[in-house]
């Protein structure tokens, strides 16, 4: 992570507010790529436009809002953030452009706003992701996570963690391995796909992320859910790993994935199970150009809305 600047500090807890409204077909992959630029607190926000009378409502717009930090990257990131929606309007020429509305923020109590979004949700049959901070009753044999994200991403909120949450509920629960399971979650924010993996039966389980924000919520996590005998999380890039797993999941994004394939497919131990996500619909013929071949190959795909993840296995034959 960058040091901040002496410039930097005279802007410390200064934020840049985005406010992007957007049709709602646009808002995950805005969400993304903000997310990708460095923006902290991105929520979703759903704008119905109020109906008159008896006429029904127009066509509803989101908003997705971000916070920038006020700092040296700013002016870049401000405009790759314009340059993407003008790609985003020639791509999409049928759909309204998305609007841009900034607001300069000191000292907000922005790091709070986003919770009012996150409620208990069941992601998946048996899997419900809870707020630390809201009440659930769990129903019948419940696997409840309790997530705090702070300001790592992975509140299950999200299709591509959702998914992977599905992917691995089924895998855990319906197949039999031969061994101990030992996952690795790659890129675990804040540890939610680790922690899951844990409550459905994993004996181990390591969390890797290279941002230490990340990690350190991660490890917070793991004490809320009590299941730090089991769980430990590392700060690290997978490359130096030494061990090898017989599940890996990793939800990150296409290019990421396809840089780190031959890292995960070597961690991976024959017979082992990978589950990948974070791939928006336009990139799936390049992962699966990169991911459908030798040693690995395809035993299921998610998807939803323009948001794919895929349960690949490692052949047994294979190193
Ligand atoms: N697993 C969570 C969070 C996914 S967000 C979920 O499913 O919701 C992706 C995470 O990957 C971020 O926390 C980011 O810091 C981390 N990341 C990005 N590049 C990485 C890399 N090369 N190795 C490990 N983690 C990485």
């Amino acid at each position: 992570m960058a040091s901040r600047t002496a410039k930097d500090a005279g802007n410390k807890g200064k934020w840049l507010k985005i406010v992007l409204s957007s049709p709602p077909e646009l808002v995950d992959a805005l969400s993304n790529f903000v997310t990708e630029l460095g923006a902290e607190g991105v929520y979703q926000e759903e704008n119905k436009i109020q109906s008159s009378g008896d006429f029904p409502g127009a066509a509803s717009k989101e908003s997705v809002n971000a916070y920038l930090p006020f700092d040296v990257r700013l002016e870049t990131r401000v405009s790759s953030l314009k340059s993407y929606l003008e790609s985003l309007s020639q791509i999409f020429p049928e759909l309204d452009a998305p609007e841009l509305a900034t607001e300069i923020i000191t000292d907000p109590d922005w790091g709070e706003q986003w919770k009012k979004y996150f409620k208990p949700l069941r992601v998946s049959r048996g899997i419900v992701i809870k707020p630390t901070w809201e009440r659930y009753t769990p129903q019948g044999r419940d696997t409840v996570i309790e997530i705090d994200p702070g300001m790592a991403f992975g509140t299950g909120q999200h299709a591509s963690t959702r998914m992977c949450l599905e992917a691995l509920e089924t895998l855990i629960l319906t197949h039999r391995f031969p061994e101990p399971l030992n996952v690795l979650d790659v890129g675990t924010g804040t540890g939610i796909l680790g922690i899951a993996c844990a409550k459905l039966g994993a004996e181990r389980v390591l969390c890797v992320d290279i941002d230490p924000k990340a990690t350190e919520i991660a490890m917070e996590n793991i004490i809320i859910n009590s299941v730090g005998d089991r769980v430990s999380v590392t700060q690290e890039e997978i490359s130096t790993l030494k061990d090898t797993y017989n599940l890996i999941v990793a939800n990150l994004t296409a290019k990421l994935l396809i840089k780190l394939k031959k890292t995960l497919t070597s961690l991976l131990r024959p017979g082992g199970y990978l589950i990948i996500s974070g791939i928006i619909d336009q990139n799936q013929s390049d992962i699966e150009a990169h991911f459908f071949r030798e040693p690995l190959k395809l035993l299921s795909s998610l998807s939803e809305k323009e948001w794919v993840c895929y349960v690949l296995k490692k052949e047994t034959n294979q190193p």
